[in-house]
């Protein structure tokens, strides 16, 4: 096979690889310069590659510059050592491999196995069909090992001669794993000294929306679905998709956060996607399934506060509960017990 090089658009897919730590040096960006007005777009670029991260699990869409969305990376990882906040490391970490993985499913034979070398990875092109890899089993178990489901379980391999017979789709999910795992070391610095106040202020923020992400309480909701106590910003969403209207990130996510909140199954809100132009069935369900608490941690995320809705212009249609509620899901509760009392 022939060796890969390397350009722009590669670095910026996997800005984390250790070729591109190269090109991110050559750019000479420093803290102090990141706030300056030449580099705004590349500070934007990185507050929403961790919004997306916090709110979405994903880096977001990429900027059509391949220089502001590498420097974009870097960038981020600033913002996240000076959130101190041990949850947004790990998401982001997460959000970034998810990220990755989608773009290595694309991801021609020649270029998986370039990026595999950043790793150390053993991996080579398999001649047996319907493989398209082999990788020597050490790696294999190394990355493996936390996957719950049965198919990853190394009983249920073809191996031969220590070597595991993979097709890309594994290979790529296994390289998640590593991509995960290096980011988070990456995050890995206790403080960095004299940031901005442009810095610490949007590092801020972001704790911010974190914690409204993780800390909602709800008392009791109703046992079944009540549709007519659904708050007014929620029913626009859920009409929105119901007529496969392209939704926003977050729109997504408020919706998908509501849904499985009030005892949606993962299968329904599935289908309500399904008409969507841009629906990719597997990411879905897995977006779902995560954001339900089937998945990953196991915690099942709660969708943002009416501050947030607001912010991000969701909050729509505000009726008199809404000036009692802080929360979508505190509205349905007293709207839903308003209805059956
Ligand atoms: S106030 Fe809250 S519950 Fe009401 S529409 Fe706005 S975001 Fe939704």
């Amino acid at each position: 096979m022939t060796p890969v090089t390397f350009v722009q658009l590669d670095f910026a897919k996997y800005p984390f690889l250790k070729q591109t730590s190269k090109r991110i040096e050559e750019l000479e960006l420093t803290i102090q310069n990141l706030v300056s007005p030449e580099n705004k777009p590349i500070l934007e670029r990185a507050q929403k590659r961790l919004e997306n991260a916090i709110l979405m699990t994903n880096s977001g869409d990429m900027v059509r510059d391949n220089r502001t969305e590498i420097s974009s990376f870097a960038t981020a990882v600033i913002l996240v050592i000076a959130t101190k906040n041990s949850f947004i490391k790990k998401r982001y970490a997460l959000a970034e491999a998810k990220s990755a993985y989608a773009h290595l499913l694309n991801e021609s034979k020649e270029n998986i196995l370039a990026i595999a070398k950043d790793f150390d990875w053993d991996l080579t092109a398999s001649k047996e069909l319907p493989y398209d890899f082999c990788l020597g089993f050490n790696f294999y178990l190394k990355n493996a090992s936390h996957f719950h489901d049965t198919k990853w379980k190394l009983v249920n391999q073809v191996l031969t001669n220590g070597k595991v017979y993979l097709n890309k789709d594994k290979v790529a999910r296994l390289l998640q794993e590593e991509i995960r795992k290096r980011i988070e070391e990456r995050l890995n610095v206790s403080e960095l000294k004299s940031l901005p106040e442009g810095i610490i202020s949007i590092a801020n923020n972001l704790t911010k929306i974190a914690q409204e992400i993780m800390g909602q309480e709800v008392d009791e909701l109703p046992k079944v679905v009540v549709q007519t106590a659904f708050p007014p910003c929620i029913s626009a969403l859920y009409e929105e998709a119901s007529k496969s209207h392209h939704l926003s990130h977050i729109g997504r996510f408020a919706l998908t956060t509501f849904l499985v909140n009030i005892g949606m199954s993962s299968e329904a809100v599935n289908e309500l996607f399904k008409t969507f132009s841009d629906y990719n069935e597997r990411l879905t369900r897995y977006q779902i399934e995560h954001i339900a608490g089937e998945r990953g941690s196991g915690t099942r995320y709660k969708p943002p506060q009416c501050s947030v809705l607001q912010t991000h212009g969701i909050c729509k249609n505000r009726d008199d509960l809404c000036r009692r509620v802080y929360h979508p899901l505190k509205y349905y509760e007293a709207k839903a017990r308003s209805k059956s009392g």
